[in-house]
């Protein structure tokens, strides 16, 4: 049994508790624990490996978004600290049985670090983690700095490499820049171009877009799609009730979201051959009655753990776009093992599904495909994390889009079976 503390007194901090955002002080972790509760082991790590960035996006969450914590961070993860972080995964890894783990190098830019330091890092994952379980890794790049020599390493380890492109050059250029305003566009498309070269091309994860209302949808996709990636994700600019994403006002009933992404569905549905696109396969497969990979949509409790250069756990950095040290647990591979954030109220709050939405989502017909939206997007100030996400009438429309176009189609298989 879950116990919610907003709906079970039993487990507040009675008589009086200070009114703090929800999940802070309303999750009782121990009670849960006794009558039955587990959390889910971590199986994605994001190791911010270098906390700075050669770009400055107009929308980034590190460093134009409510949390500045990144300041205080070392520049570069140390090999002292990675030695620990690849100890704690492996340990990790061995006392809950996970076959595979998968490990995500990121930043700031992940490439700053240097080309030796991902050859020192397999090393370490290799002398340290348990010889059966499987590491999966990949680095998300803006590909700005994206060399042969990077490649070469990536090669001989496996790494994976996805790239963030947010579309046509025009697009692109006004948000992806660097600090004195140049746009990047010629430079990520050099870099996707190396990478798409015969030799690395199954290295090749996809490309991530974030979506623009002021960019035509179509013109967006046709221009992914360009470059034959093998996947595509398109992310909601951050955003949340006490800061809309822009073009949303928080509360309206508009959908520009939807009628964005709903233009990209139907072209990417009728095509014979599409890549995959995350966001619209997650909410086919949750139509269908299976679980979701992301944490965008649904109800699957999230098995993600950042590690920041500092070797702080975090929980999902795009918190950053709420307030001041929202991703923060107080916790360091150095000293704590990661199990103990499992037992944090916070990384718990995004294990609980259902039971984690607020009422207003849990009558909604569509919750267990929408799952509430994603977590960072439900936050208002003063209740926290217990909203609806602020891009819900987008969500529904989606999701009841995507339901219609399937619903369409199997009904059409029918017919045509009992012909
Ligand atoms: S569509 Fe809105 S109300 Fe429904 S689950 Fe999603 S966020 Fe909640």
């Amino acid at each position: 049994m879950i116990l919610v503390a907003s709906e079970l007194g039993e487990v507040l901090s009675p008589p009086v508790r200070r009114i703090r955002e929800w999940p802070d002080g309303a999750i009782d972790v121990e009670v849960m624990l006794k009558n039955g509760w587990r959390p889910r082991p971590f199986r994605q790590f994001i190791l911010k490996v270098h906390s700075r960035c050669n770009l400055s996006c107009t929308y980034c969450y590190v460093y134009h978004m409510a949390d500045s914590s990144w300041r205080g961070q070392p520049t570069v993860m140390s090999r002292e600290t990675l030695a620990a972080t690849v100890h704690r995964i492996a340990e990790h890894a061995e006392e809950h049985g996970l076959p595979v783990v998968r490990v995500v190098l990121h930043g700031g830019e992940p490439l700053l670090a240097g080309k030796e330091y991902f050859g020192h890092m397999a090393a370490t994952f290799k002398d340290v983690m348990p010889p059966d379980v499987t590491v999966q890794f990949s680095i998300q790049t803006n590909a700005v700095l994206l060399t042969e020599s990077f490649l070469k390493i990536f090669l001989e380890h496996g790494i994976r490499v996805g790239v963030s492109l947010d579309g046509a050059s025009v697009v692109h250029d006004r948000r992806r820049v660097h600090a004195d305003g140049r746009g990047s566009y010629d430079e990520v498309v050099r870099g996707v171009k190396l990478v798409t070269s015969p030799a690395y091309r199954h290295l090749f994860g996809g490309l991530l877009c974030t979506v623009s209302l002021d960019a035509d949808p179509i013109a967006t996709y046709t221009e992914l799609l360009s470059h034959e990636p093998p996947a595509i994700d398109l992310l909601l600019p951050h955003g949340h009730w006490s800061g809309p994403p822009p073009g949303r006002a928080a509360g309206a009933d508009s959908t520009p979201y939807a009628d964005w992404l709903i233009a990209v569905f139907d072209r990417w549905y009728s095509s014979p051959d599409p890549p995959e696109v995350r966001l619209f396969q997650e909410i086919i497969y949750l139509i269908l009655g299976g679980a979701s990979n992301t944490e965008a949509v649904g109800l699957t409790p999230s098995s993600l753990l950042v590690i920041e250069t500092d070797g702080s756990m975090e929980q999902v950095d795009t918190l950053k776009s709420t307030y001041e040290g929202a991703p923060e647990t107080g916790l360091n591979v150095l000293e704590h093992p990661l199990n103990e954030a499992l037992r944090h109220p916070s990384i718990v709050a995004r294990q609980l599904g259902l039971d984690a939405l607020a009422p207003v989502c849990r009558r909604c017909p569509v919750v267990k495909i929408c799952g509430g939206g994603y977590y960072p997007h439900r936050y208002r100030r003063g209740s926290g994390f217990r909203n609806p996400s602020v891009y819900c009438p987008d969500l529904l429309r989606l999701v009841q889009h995507i339901q219609t176009r399937l619903r369409g189609d199997l009904e059409r298989l029918d017919a045509e079976n009992d012909a």
